[in-house]
């Protein structure tokens, strides 16, 4: 039977890819997977078996491969329902810049501990460096150290000037990455220079509903020149609104995290508690200060401004 991955999904509609062909699936009517209650059955980025039936100019999907992560998003209705946004996702670029516009370490760091809980490893990419002068450079420089140290890899680009764009490729190949930042750092200029064909136009990736014009916008992959694919998603927007359970947003913080297991308490939360191993790597500096901030302002969620300025 031969298996494809979803590129485009329309109500009913499928758009699977299988090679170098594109073929039109639907589904069968009450088809689900176990476990998730979904207004989308199938999803974006979903490998799923069809019916190779030739005289059907629309094929049937009759399995759908276990997701290996997944973005979802919660309906805003009553009806508890999710929907799955996308699908097997290998890596997150989160996009930053630390000028026009300035990104925030609580943003960032929201987005890191979503993408924990979602299982997506994050790339993370400061872009128009050609912009930054010695003081926003060593800015940069120690925040790459902070969070490479945490364990996420760090890429200084500029998309303007296709500085470092080698790297940056390199680590798209044969992937399926997001990519994800606030407004007008830089998103679509990117695509544009790593996959001129796609032409986005500039502003017109992940963030278009902040205009308030495309506000029913899908979910779709678009394969990259050099093997690797891209999904671009309006839903990226839900990333930053996780919810989280106060008692484990830690889990989240991999240093936090990698701390806590000498805390008094077996149940320490890392706030008031006394004798926090968390609280006294903060005050050595093994945790940034930054970081931990992050941590108080998700744990409080006194944070709704980023959320609105972000998503
Ligand atoms: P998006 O909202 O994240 O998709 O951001 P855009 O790609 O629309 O870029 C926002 C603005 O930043 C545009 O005017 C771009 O030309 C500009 N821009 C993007 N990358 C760079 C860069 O590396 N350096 C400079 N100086 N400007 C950039
Ligand atoms: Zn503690």
């Amino acid at each position: 039977m031969p298996q494809g991955q979803v590129i485009k999904t329309t109500g009913n509609l499928h758009l699977v890819k299988c090679g170098d062909e594109i073929f039109e699936c639907n589904i069968k009517g009450n088809f689900r997977i176990k476990g998730i209650k979904t207004t989308n059955p199938v999803a974006v980025g979903d490998i799923v078996d069809f019916l190779d039936d030739t005289e059907k100019s629309v094929r049937l999907i009759t399995k759908i491969h276990e997701r290996k992560n997944y973005i979802i998003r919660k309906s805003i209705n009553l009806s508890r329902q999710a929907h799955i946004i996308a699908a097997n996702i290998d890596q997150a670029f989160l996009m930053v810049t630390l000028i026009l516009p300035e990104t925030s370490t609580v943003f960032m760091d929201r987005f890191l501990a979503s993408a924990e809980a979602y299982r997506i490893p994050v790339v993370i990419v400061f872009n128009k460096i050609d912009l930054y002068n010695e003081s926003l450079l060593s800015e940069m420089n120690e925040l790459i150290a902070i969070y490479t140290k945490i364990g996420y890899p760090c890429i200084s680009i500029s998309a303007e000037r296709k500085i470092n764009i080698d790297a940056l490729n390199d680590l798209m190949k044969d992937k399926t990455s997001v990519i994800a930042g606030n407004s007008g750092v830089g998103k679509s200029t990117i695509i544009n220079t790593i996959a001129p064909d796609l032409k986005l136009k500039t502003g017109e990736l992940s963030d278009h509903h902040l205009s308030g014009k495309h506000t029913t916008t899908f979910s779709e992959l678009f394969s990259l020149p050099n093997g690797g694919a891209i999904i671009d998603t309006p839903g990226l927007r839900a990333f930053g609104v996780v919810d989280f359970d106060k008692n484990e947003i830690y889990h989240f913080f991999p240093e936090l995290f990698a701390f806590a297991k000498d805390c008094q308490f077996y149940n320490c939360k890392h706030i008031t508690e006394p004798r926090c191993a968390v609280k006294s790597a903060v005050k050595s500096g093994e945790i940034s200060a930054s970081r931990y901030n992050s941590y108080l302002s998700i744990f409080y969620d006194d944070d709704e401004k980023y959320r609105k300025e972000s998503y």
